[in-house]
């Protein structure tokens, strides 16, 4: 699939820009600070597809969504997305007004401002309901559909999917072109031993990408508290631990997979447990999970059990911290796990929100390979079968 999308998307080189309006939807939903952005990362890493249709002629209108407001709410106005998209490409950046029922799109695509924002598109109820006002007249501001919005690509928002249906001329930009080029090499003829690490919160969220993974990968490395929703279905007791019960079938299922598959399957031998989350002074490691204590991380053992894997991966998929990393008494397994990962040669591509922001936070970075942008879309594209707004882009009006 994702090698087919490869194959035949148009990239950014495959159009003519000059003296043409692209609309490049890009997810700029940056974390927010007393109104102003707090983290740039997401607005300079579309830098490159944006810098580039202005050099070769063209002007754009660009389009996020911020946060997640009901209508029009002031506090969520894209405006200082937009100073810091102009601080950051040296361009002054115009916001469209939030009401456009009295605007005139054409207008707007002839207008001589090189780069013009839409406010926030969540401001528009058509954005999640899919009216087709909103992308008509989105449409007729510009000549060009680029999507370079990967983390927003897995929803079936009219911006990203509806909108691309009323251009002849679309395609993606380059951060998009990166995320599905780093997600084909794992996907598609992976080099051996090849290492899935996973773990989070939910064995639910991640069945189809582990339904996926399963004949493709060697070994399976399963931290978090999705190991005990495994653990409890293959009979271990796991205490007061987290466990999913309508999911132990699902889970009974995905280990007899693996068996049948003859893959390493391997979950914890031992623990950090603490008898309530808020007293991690009082965390034990252990084998045994007795009455009345939670698995909140991977103990020692694992980790050096995990290493040896990591050690001779070729290619690793990482997707889940291995225990609640957000307190750093409980980060010590991801953490370990992060630096065995940034010292292996192998290539990695880290993909969800929280491990990305986890692996960020230790200071490792791009140097392991690929650190996805989107969390719900990188999990959605492991599944294997794209990605609602990329597949999109395939089809002809
Ligand atoms: P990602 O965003 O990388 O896909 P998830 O959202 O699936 O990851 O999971 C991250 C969450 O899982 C974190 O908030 C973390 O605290 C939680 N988590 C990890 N291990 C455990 C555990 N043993 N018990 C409860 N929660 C856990
Ligand atoms: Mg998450």
């Amino acid at each position: 699939m994702i090698k087919r999308i490869l194959d035949h998307i148009r990239t950014l080189p495959d159009f003519d820009f000059e003296g043409k309006r692209a609309f490049v939807r890009v997810d700029f939903n940056c974390p927010m600070d007393r109104r102003e952005v707090a983290d740039n990362t997401r607005i300079a890493s579309t830098i490159p597809t944006i810098r580039y249709i202005l050099d070769h002629g063209g002007r754009v209108i660009i389009a996020s969504h911020l946060g997640r407001p009901e209508g029009y709410e002031e506090e969520f106005s894209i405006k200082p997305v937009a100073r810091e998209l102009g601080r950051l490409l040296s361009e002054e950046v115009r916001v469209l007004p939030f009401d456009l029922g009295g605007e005139d799109p054409g207008s707007w695509k002839d207008s001589e401002n090189r780069v013009l924002m839409t406010e926030n598109l969540r401001f528009y109820s058509g954005e999640t309901r899919g009216d087709e006002d909103l992308a008509a007249f989105l449409s007729e501001t510009a000549d060009i559909y680029i999507n370079d919005a990967f983390g927003a690509s897995h929803r079936k928002h009219l911006s990203v999917y509806a909108l691309p249906g009323y251009f002849t001329e679309k395609g993606i930009g380059f951060l998009v072109e990166k995320e599905l080029k780093a997600f084909c090499k794992v996907l598609k003829d992976p080099e051996k031993p090849y290492t899935v690490i996973m773990g989070g919160s939910k064995v639910s969220d991640k069945i189809k990408v582990l339904e996926h993974l399963l004949p493709v990968a060697d070994q399976f490395l399963i931290g978090g508290a999705m190991a005990y929703t495994l653990l409890k279905a293959k009979g271990c007791d796991v205490g007061a631990s987290r466990v999913e019960k309508d999911r132990l079938d699902t889970a009974r299922r995905i280990l007899e997979e693996a068996e049948h598959l003859k893959k390493d399957f391997i979950l914890p031998v031992d623990h950090c447990l603490v008898k309530t989350v808020d007293r991690p002074g009082e965390k034990i490691y252990s084998r045994q999970i007795e009455t009345g204590y939670m698995g909140v991380d991977i103990g020692p053992e694992t980790v050096r059990l995990f290493s040896a894997f990591i050690r001779k991966a070729k290619t690793i998929v990482w997707n889940g911290p291995m225990g609640i990393f957000e307190i750093p008494d409980y980060a010590v397994g991801t953490n370990r796990v992060a630096e065995e990962v940034s010292r292996s040669g192998a290539y990695t591509v880290v993909g969800g929100g929280d491990s990305v922001r986890a692996l960020r936070a230790l200071g490792v970075g791009d140097e392991v390979g690929h650190m996805s942008t989107g969390g719900g879309a990188s999990l959605k594209l492991l599944e294997g079968n794209g990605l609602p707004g990329i597949n999109i882009l395939l089809e002809s009006p």
